[in-house]
């Protein structure tokens, strides 16, 4: 198991010094799985993979038109020739043809033994079965070669890699239907807090509704993660025991949320340090200040703070690209685009801010954004309004109304 020693300091940890203590201690699972290619999007490639044919497997034509041999070819002049057959994409020609002959061709045809070339049908006049090529007529045009996407033996996908879509169609190109891959991530979450109260059920005074868990529930959802909800766990040291105890033997990644900080209702810190080897850190992040990272046996544990829009922060910055370098994909950063801001923002030195901000593009390339509303870390619903946040360093004291930005977007699609 993974020694895992911080020095505690009072100083405010960096955003960078955690992501670098993160990604140092964790592993990445090493059990693999084979599965058949339409399981495999979004899940990680475990071992390169190399073609075991040519793709494609066939010299073959790029557009509707005849297939001719450049030997025919006079050069400034036209070019009569006969037409003598048809390959149809799937129903190749199988004849022969002579000087000065051709065959009727159309898109993905396998281009017939005696031909070289294809002109397109709009550049000929047909004339029954004879057709005429214009004198400026090209050899070895719209051919596609054997080969020419991928050759026999050549690496098809690198591992390790999330695999997206043209990946899949790649694969299948090549004639692979099972592919090895990590196995899913088993990762279990819950939410901690006497005051929470599940969605279905009558909130009694004092109680508001778990909103964090319906949230992680979303950010969590990936091919590469089973993921289970744990439900609520009351501010009770051994009720929080047991539920750790018992959840970290079936499960790689246990998230919390709620509980981290200092109040004496936050039982987090002390059952952790029972059961487990947990730091816990003050971030210099905004918002989101505490954090939990470390292990309990054989499972890594997260807790996040409790405020609903600093579990989304802390989620998207550390616990997201933890999660995907234990799930075996390389490390990865954030889009980061820089944008105008429309407003003035507020900021006190000393944390980085994670505002929540709309972002427009005003032209490709060209971006402005304003906050989309007030920041504080219970308001889900500019969260819910905002498409990326404005990350605001450290060092930054505010920012006058039409400033550089820098910006996080939460999808790469903007509206508008
Ligand atoms: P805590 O970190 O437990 O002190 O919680 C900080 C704030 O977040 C408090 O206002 C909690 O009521 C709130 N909070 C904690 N957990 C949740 C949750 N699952 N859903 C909504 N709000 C929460
Ligand atoms: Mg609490």
């Amino acid at each position: 198991m993974t020694e895992i020693c911080y020095p505690q300091t009072a100083k405010l940890l960096s955003v960078e010094e955690a992501l670098s203590n993160i990604g140092n201690a964790i592993e990445s699972i090493s059990e693999h799985e084979r599965i058949k290619l339409p399981q495999a999007l979004g899940r990680a490639l475990a071992e390169t993979l190399y073609s075991p044919i040519d793709i494609p497997p066939q010299a073959n034509a790029a557009m509707d038109g005849y297939a001719f041999s450049s030997a025919d070819l006079v050069e400034n002049q036209p070019l009569n020739l006969e037409v003598v057959g048809t390959s149809w994409a799937g129903k190749p020609f199988t004849g022969t043809a002579e000087k000065n002959q051709c065959v009727r061709i159309f898109t993905g045809a396998v281009l017939p033994e005696f031909a070289d070339s294809v002109i397109t049908q709009e550049q000929v006049i047909r004339h029954g079965a004879q057709i005429t090529l214009p004198g400026d007529s090209q050899p070895f045009k719209n051919i596609r070669a054997a080969g020419s996407d991928v050759m026999l033996q050549q690496q098809l996908i690198q591992a390790p890699k999330k695999l997206h879509a043209s990946d899949l169609g790649l694969l299948a190109a090549a004639g692979i239907a099972e592919l090895v891959v990590k196995r899913q991530l088993k990762v279990g979450f819950f939410s901690t807090g006497d005051e929470l109260t599940a969605l279905g059920q009558v909130p009694q005074p004092g109680q508001i509704y778990d909103s964090n868990r319906y949230m992680l529930a979303g950010l969590l959802s990936d091919p590469s993660h089973s993921i289970t909800d744990l439900g609520v766990i009351k501010d009770d040291q051994s009720l929080l025991e047991q539920t750790l105890s018992s959840a970290a033997q079936q499960f790689d990644v246990l998230i919390s949320t709620g509980g981290a900080s200092v109040g004496e209702a936050d039982f987090i810190r002390q059952t952790l340090e029972k059961c487990g080897q947990v730091n816990f850190w003050k971030l210099a992040i905004k918002p989101g200040k505490p954090l939990a990272f470390g292990r309990i046996g054989r499972c890594w544990f997260f807790g996040l703070p409790g405020n609903p829009v600093a579990v989304l922060v802390t989620y998207e910055q550390f616990v997201k690209p933890a999660l995907l370098q234990l799930a075996g994909l390389s490390p990865s950063r954030p889009l980061q685009l820089r944008a105008r801001c429309d407003n003035p923002l507020r900021k006190s030195p000393g944390r980085r801010e994670y505002q929540r901000g709309i972002l427009s593009q005003i032209a490709p390339g060209e971006f402005t954004v304003k906050p989309a509303g007030q920041q504080d870390s219970h308001q889900l619903k500019v969260a819910s309004l905002a498409n990326c946040f404005i990350v605001l360093d450290n060092d930054c004291t505010g920012v006058a109304a039409g400033d550089m930005v820098t910006v996080e977007p939460f999808d790469t699609r903007l509206a508008g």
